[in-house]
């Protein structure tokens, strides 16, 4: 019997269990490869994070979830690295091996280059995250009942959420009902409802990537909850004491000791792997650019330097020789290579469909 195609799945995060689920009935072998033996709903990590729900309702175990699927194995282990020429996922300790790859690892938070910030502002995206998340809340409201000097106390009850997009609104409001709800009577010394919420934007609007009036929606529903927006406002540093802003107005330092990163997200390190495999298929594409780019720039250094009272080829290349040492011509290159593309592909276009015996002539 001839072996079966070997798709290996990484990740068992939404896309990668979607991946494998349509795969059920496919004549080919399936592998799931995750570091955790578990999926993680994310959509419910928020509740994790303020005390609503506990880690295990919303972690499923990869096994379970792939129990009556024959042709899928779930297997535990990290991809370090991908040896895309030999078809081998490289794992911390061994490899696996696969006809077909779907890499699914999922994204990371991206701190604008400032890694260093994460050590005092976590970021919402694993359950460990979670329940750190969690402790640092609840601590900060019994820190404050035990503190006697009101201006600490004032920084223990100050939570600062970077980032007003879903993960930050989510967790604003779920934040905003602890403080004014959840843990009102539960304590003498503090009243959990002088806590400041700030959800701090760099845009116009909280939500940015939904439609404005939604965004307005939950900016209205937030400040009920005693949440204040702080819109067109950039965190420009993250220490231990609190956070650095940028408004119109200058710079702010927002002093807190609860400070959660609920920002970008850019595509883990597994990601980067796959430009070993999507360059060398980008390839032909950059050629098809070349093959239209370099007569237009021969030409256009030549014609520029006619123009420029110059003659004769020497002296053309004389111009290219001083064009080139520009920085300008990065640029320039650039350009040329994206508009030699599309050309390319505009002639393609127009030459099937002009001419379209041309291509079946080619295949006779
Ligand atoms: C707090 C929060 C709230 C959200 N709310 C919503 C919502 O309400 N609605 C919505 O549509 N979306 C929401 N999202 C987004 C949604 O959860 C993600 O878009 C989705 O989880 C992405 O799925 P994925 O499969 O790409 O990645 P993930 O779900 O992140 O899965 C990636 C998987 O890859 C594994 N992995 C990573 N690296 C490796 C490696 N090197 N080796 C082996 N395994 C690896 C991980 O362990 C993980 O299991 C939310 C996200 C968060 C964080």
């Amino acid at each position: 019997m001839e072996p079966r195609h070997r798709v290996v799945i990484l990740g068992g995060g939404f896309g990668g269990l979607y991946a494998a689920k349509a795969l059920k009935h496919a004549p080919v072998q399936v592998t799931l490869l995750d570091r955790r033996n578990f999926h993680l709903f994310q959509p419910l990590l928020y509740q994790v994070a303020t005390g609503s729900l506990s880690p295990g309702e919303i972690a499923s175990p990869l096994r379970a979830v792939f129990r009556g699927q024959k042709n899928t194995q779930v297997l535990l282990g990290e991809a370090v690295d991908l040896d895309a020429a030999g078809h081998r996922v490289l794992l911390a300790d061994g490899s696996v091996e696969y006809d077909s790859l779907i890499v699914a690892t999922g994204s990371g938070d991206f701190y604008f280059g400032h890694d260093e910030w994460k050590e005092f502002a976590p970021g919402l995206k694993s359950i460990e995250e979670a329940t750190s998340i969690r402790h640092k809340i609840l601590y900060a409201f019994e820190a404050a009942e035990r503190e006697h000097d009101p201006e600490k106390r004032r920084e223990w009850l100050t939570f600062v959420l970077a980032g007003g997009g879903a993960t930050g609104v989510e967790l604003a409001g779920a934040l905003g009902e602890i403080a004014h709800d959840t843990l009102r009577r539960d304590f003498r010394s503090i009243d959990p409802r002088d806590a400041v919420i700030y959800l701090v934007e760099g845009g116009p609007r909280v939500l940015p990537t939904y439609p404005p009036d939604l965004s307005a929606k939950a900016e209205a529903s937030l400040v009920r909850l005693g949440v204040t927006i702080r819109t067109n406002t950039f965190v420009t540093g993250v220490d231990a004491a609190g956070v650095t802003v940028k408004t119109q107005a200058g710079t702010e330092r927002i002093l807190a000791r609860t400070v959660i990163w609920s920002a970008e997200a850019m595509g883990t390190p597994e990601r980067k792997l796959l430009t070993r495999i999507i360059l060398p298929a980008a390839l032909p594409y950059v050629f098809s650019g070349v093959r239209v780019t370099l007569p237009v720039a021969l030409i256009t250094a030549f014609t520029a330097e006619m123009i420029a009272g110059g003659g004769g080829v020497g002296s053309a290349l004389m111009f290219a020789q001083r064009f080139f040492q520009t920085p300008i011509v990065f640029v320039y290159i650039l350009v040329m290579l994206m508009t030699g593309f599309v050309l390319d592909r505009l002639m393609l276009w127009a030459r099937r469909r002009l001419l379209p015996w041309q291509d079946e002539m080619q295949e006779v």
